[in-house]
């Protein structure tokens, strides 16, 4: 029945997508009446320390499940959102839902949020933030940003700011998605980032010896390892720390360790959980244990 649902939820996007305009209108509408009826849910996925095995933090990832076309994946309602300017609603939605579940969290875990660069034109982002600690007690040493290369494509003086501001609240900026932008390296000279979340394009094919799986999975395998030393090298010398997105496999897993990354995200590890289950992902969380030897997590 999911399936079938997702199925017509892509059918109806597809759609959208060629009838342009009037359908993406409409879209709008049901995404503005989505955050209205509290219709969006929060997910969390745990971040691992590739030394010791234990939950270092979780990333917020929003949720849509339609009532009547299924899950609507991010990919298409956040670009959306930010065309339409929801975002800012959702954008703030996100973070207070996130904070305040995380406030509640035992053993204090870092909780990442997804900021979209359209969130930093317009209204007072900062002030924001820093409401939205206050209301839910969580400390801001424990709130980390996650933002994307295109949010710093104009680098501009208000941009650098923006992130300066943050930063002086107290918690951390996270690049993510690193790898991926037009000026990757360039970035990292504008602007002090606490942590690099190297792209999974990069962890594809990771730890891929020449006796498995394809020829060509191994080669570019033997690429993403080299490029990934390189990055991780990066990032420690200039005092920044690492994750791993998109780890799936354990053959992934121990290389990205051997290689000295500090964190590893993936399906490997655990999907996305709904929020209100976290605190029970923690209790049976077992450091260094194979992940099927721990209890299914939900699917997203
Ligand atoms: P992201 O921030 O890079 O988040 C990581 C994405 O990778 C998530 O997709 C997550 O479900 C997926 N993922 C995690 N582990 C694996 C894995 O092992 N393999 C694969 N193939 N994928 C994995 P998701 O939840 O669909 O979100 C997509 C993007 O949408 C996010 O990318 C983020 O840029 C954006 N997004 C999601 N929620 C929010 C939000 O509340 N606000 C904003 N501004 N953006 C959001
Ligand atoms: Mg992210
Ligand atoms: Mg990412
Ligand atoms: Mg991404």
């Amino acid at each position: 029945a999911v399936k079938s649902s997702r199925r017509g939820a892509f059918r109806f996007f597809d759609r959208a997508m060629s009838e342009g305009l009037e359908e993406r209108r409409e879209i709008e509408a049901e995404l503005r009446r989505a955050l209205e009826r509290d219709e969006l849910e929060l997910y969390c996925q745990p971040s691992v320390a590739l030394a010791g095995g234990r939950i270092a933090g979780f990333e917020a990832l929003t949720r849509w499940n339609h009532p009547v076309r299924g899950p609507i994946p991010p990919s298409l309602f956040i670009p959306i959102a930010e065309e339409c300017g929801l975002i800012h609603a959702l954008g703030q939605w996100s973070l207070e839902e996130a904070c305040r579940h995380a406030a509640t969290w035992p053993g204090s875990p870092r909780i990442a949020v997804n900021l979209s660069p359209v969130q930093f034109a317009g209204q007072d982002l900062v002030a924001m933030v820093r409401q939205i600690l206050t209301r839910t007690g969580l400390p801001a040493s424990r709130l980390e940003l996650e933002i994307t290369e295109q949010m710093l494509l104009d680098n501009s003086e208000h941009t650098r700011r923006v992130l300066r501001d943050l930063k002086a609240l107290g918690l951390r900026i996270a690049m993510d998605d690193f790898g991926t932008g037009y000026s990757s390296l360039n970035y990292l000279r504008a602007f002090p980032f606490d942590k690099i979340k190297i792209d999974r394009s990069f962890v594809a094919g990771l730890g891929e010896g020449p006796g498995s799986g394809t020829r060509d999975g191994a080669q570019t395998g033997a690429h993403n390892a080299a490029i990934v030393r390189a990055v991780i090298e990066i990032a420690r010398s200039l005092g920044m720390h690492t994750t791993a997105e998109g780890v799936e496999t354990p053959e992934q897993n121990r290389a990205l360790a051997a290689l000295g990354c500090d964190e590893a995200q993936g399906y490997f590890h655990s999907r996305p959980v709904p929020v209100a289950a976290v605190p029970g992902l923690i209790a049976q969380w077992k450091p260094g244990a194979a992940p099927a030897a721990r209890a299914a997590p939900a699917q997203p």
